[in-house]
């Protein structure tokens, strides 16, 4: 099939093409066979608006779900040509940065598999997140162009005006096809602007804040350390609703709303604060078509739910009115009237929309004008509801639900671990790649040689694909030999890489006491620091120089490896995760909402290392205490330490000697010869003064935690059985399940 468009395209063969050539001839075919599969239809349809959709590479997804993956194999290989490097071609699309987006990404495809309609709501980011280099053991952040004039977008017909305080723009829109595994298509739809010029980017990713019409798609999550880009962020987020509220309101007419019944032909799910604004717009432009204020408020609220991403009280988006008044002075007088209708109702200040400094609550304004309010793991949303959205919850119990996220299998599964895919087929059919909950049947095998041999041979190929893929690309060479300990995810404190880095030390020095390892460890971090993180950078800078130093050290390099993998993204994500052994999951207790790194990690036969947090927790009760590394203090310990106020790490650091000696070498002599003194101090400081997410009083527990699963790893049938537990157990995890159940309770479709 492809050699027929190949050659209407290029009037060659397959043979005689380019393998770009190819990558651009499969963009065409898939599109094609998308298109032909028919968008999706219903009354009621759903829009998933979010700043970020982390969708990664889309080539190979798309022949999978399209189902022509095999035959178009099968038909490059007879041509003398591989997919793999013809993959190589695509850039990866840069619109998201780490979980959220990632997340958003999963549901749009199991939205499409299972049929619904629903859409996504978006921009289209020139750069979106910075590429990361490393350069004297630092991150530098770069561009990343992704956007070529031949892609998987597709610029519609459709024009949005979108009047901003001082001017008015004209919004063009773009649509990426999303499809469904042996199902319909869908789509995202991501709003841009003509005026938008990357030529302003000068010296890394600096530019001109103040040029909204130049700047105002280029990047996702522009600085905000100034108030010129937190201007900015507000400018995008109106931009993204303003557009969004229009597509939706038009294409609700087109299915034969009057608007007086929205809530019958729309579901709108809010991810997280950023397109919080949706709310008022939609009332503004309800009231403008002579919809009544009490009545386009209870149409906007049966219409809107809220998913709630983070307890992290910085993280929770609160914006100056004078913000919006300047962004967008027409929804400042409906903000106030909502303000004023809560407070009316309810005295507490605590639950308002405007604060007493004149800021508005993004998500105060959600969880009053939505009508339901969802966590994203069990203990997140247990979490909020008793404490820290608890007042709210006094209000709304009805409106409080959790879904515990998922990942697609599609992608985490089928494609990034071809080897496993096809020998789970061999062994249980091939039922589990529509219903996950079929990947039980492994377990039936617990007991079995050669299925445990086979799972132990298959990580094994898995490692040494990332050995080549590493060497290949960034330089870096892996001894397969050694445990694959992995650590990749956005980097922040709350996270807690420093504490994996702080046992790298501990074993450094163990190593260099005498005290070898039973086998060697290699640590794997990947990870993105926000540009304005100035702790966060100073952990990659750590964990860099702790790279070199150990490398360069005949007597520890044998047995220990640091490697930081250079720009973390979901391309990388899918080579390093079937490698993994042991998936590092080791967030403060409360602080990590779900996570769904810890699920992909799973799926692939990786077994966990972590904390009672986010996800972890559901993972632990699926695969018992057997089959998961669980240290650390718990939730409720973390909470009330939290709330007495009373933690000093200075107390742990003097007690525990080896916790000491790790500390202080972040600041000793050797560190000091590879490293910036002002950064390694700056971090020791923030550490023994400070250490607001609590890893000393983890440290101890961690080390033994290690220690005992590197020790158990040397049964290796028994470390098989653990894999294949993890495995079988995984289907819980798949997003189908999650959005099956966002249909079933909130949407209705
Ligand atoms: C899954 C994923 C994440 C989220 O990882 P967590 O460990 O859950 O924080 C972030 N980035 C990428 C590229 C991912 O694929």
């Amino acid at each position: 099939m492809l050699e027929e468009v190949v050659s209407q395209v290029f009037g060659k063969t397959i043979r005689q093409c380019r393998n770009e050539e190819i990558y651009y001839a499969l963009l065409k075919l898939v599109k094609t066979r998308a298109e032909a599969k028919g968008i999706t239809e219903g009354k009621k349809k759903l829009y998933y608006i979010s700043a970020e959709f982390l969708i990664g590479k889309l080539l190979s997804n798309n022949l999978i779900n399209l189902g022509i993956y095999e035959d178009i194999e099968r038909e490059l290989t007879a041509a003398g040509k591989s997919l793999a490097a013809i993959e190589d071609f695509e850039p990866e699309p840069s619109l998201g940065n780490g979980g959220l987006g990632r997340l958003a990404a999963c549901f749009l495809d199991s939205i499409a598999t299972l049929g619904l309609p629903g859409d996504g709501i978006g921009l289209n980011y020139h750069y979106g997140l910075f590429r990361q280099k490393f350069k004297k053991c630092r991150q530098m952040e770069k561009p990343n162009p992704w956007i070529e004039k031949t892609s998987w977008l597709t610029k519609s017909e459709k024009r949005f005006p979108v009047t901003f305080g001082d001017f008015q723009v004209e919004a063009v829109m773009y649509d990426i096809l999303v499809t469904g595994y042996d199902s319909g298509t869908n789509r995202l739809h991501l709003f841009d602007l003509e005026s938008v010029d990357e030529s302003i980017v000068k010296k890394g990713i600096d530019f001109d804040k103040e040029q909204i019409q130049k700047n105002l798609t280029l990047f996702l999550y522009p600085d905000d350390s100034d108030e010129a880009g937190r201007l900015l962020r507000v400018y995008q987020q109106y931009f993204m609703v303003s557009c969004g509220a229009q597509l939706i309101l038009d294409e609700a007419k087109e299915r034969g709303s009057n608007l007086h019944d929205l809530a019958d032909y729309v579901a709108i799910q809010i991810n997280d604060t950023h397109p919080s604004m949706v709310i008022p717009e939609l009332i503004r432009l309800l009231t403008a078509e002579g919809i009544s204020w009490e009545e386009a408020t209870r149409i906007v609220t049966d219409t809107c739910a809220y998913t709630n991403h983070t307890i992290l009280a910085e993280a929770l988006e609160k914006w100056p009115v004078s913000f919006i008044e300047k962004v967008a002075p027409a929804l400042v007088p409906i903000i106030r009237h909502l303000d004023e209708d809560v407070k009316e109702k309810f005295k507490d200040p605590a639950v308002a929309i405007v604060d007493g400094e004149e800021r508005v609550h993004m998500a105060h304004m959600d969880m009053h004008y939505g009508h339901s309010v969802n966590g994203v793991a069990y203990l997140h949303t247990e979490i909020l509801k008793n404490s820290e959205l608890k007042n709210f919850y006094k209000l709304y119990p009805e409106k409080f639900n959790n879904k515990t996220n998922g990942i697609t299998f599609r992608r985490w599964l089928l494609h990034c671990n071809h080897a496993l895919t096809d020998f789970l087929t061999e062994t249980i059919g091939d039922g589990f790649k529509k219903d996950a909950d079929k990947l039980e049947d492994l377990l039936q095998y617990k007991e079995d040689d050669k299925v445990l041999a086979r799972l132990t041979e298959i990580k094994m190929e898995n490692k040494r694909r990332l050995a080549s893929y590493l060497k290949e690309t960034q330089g870096i060479s892996l001894d397969t030999e050694s445990i694959f300990d992995i650590q990749i995810k956005r980097l922040h404190e709350y996270k807690r890489q420093q504490l994996n880095a702080l046992y790298a030390i501990h074993k450094y020095k163990e190593i260099k006491a005498g005290k070898k390892p039973a086998r060697p460890i290699t640590l794997i971090f990947g990870a993105k620091a926000a540009p304005a993180y100035v702790i966060a950078k100073d952990i990659i800078h750590l964990i860099l120089c702790l790279q070199k130093l150990i490398k360069k050290d005949k007597e520890v390099a044998p047995y220990l490896k640091v490697v930081m993998v250079e720009n973390y993204n979901v391309t990388n994500a899918e080579k390093l995760i079937p490698a993994c052994d042991i998936s590092e999951q080791i967030s403060l207790a409360s602080k990590e909402a779900s996570g769904t790194g810890n699920m992909k990690f799973m799926l692939n036969g990786a077994v966990t290392l972590g904390t009672e947090d986010g996800a972890n927790v559901e993972i632990h009760e699926l695969v018992g205490d057997e089959n998961i590394y669980i240290f650390g203090e718990d939730s409720d310990t973390v909470i009330a330490r939290y709330d007495r106020g009373d933690y000093r790490s200075r107390d742990y650091y003097e007690k525990n000697e080896d916790l000491r000696e790790a500390v202080d070498f972040i600041v000793s002599k050797k560190m000091l010869r590879i490293g910036d003194k002002t950064q390694l101090t700056r971090l020791y400081n923030e550490l023994l003064n400070k250490d607001w997410f609590m890893t000393f009083p983890d440290f101890s527990e961690y080390v033994k935690a290690k220690e005992r699963a590197y020790a158990d790893y040397e049964d290796r049938r028994a470390w098989a059985r653990k894999m294949l537990v993890n495995i079988a157990k995984a289907g819980f995890f798949s997003s189908d399940r999650t959005i099956a159940q966002y249909n079933e309770d909130i949407w209705h479709l």
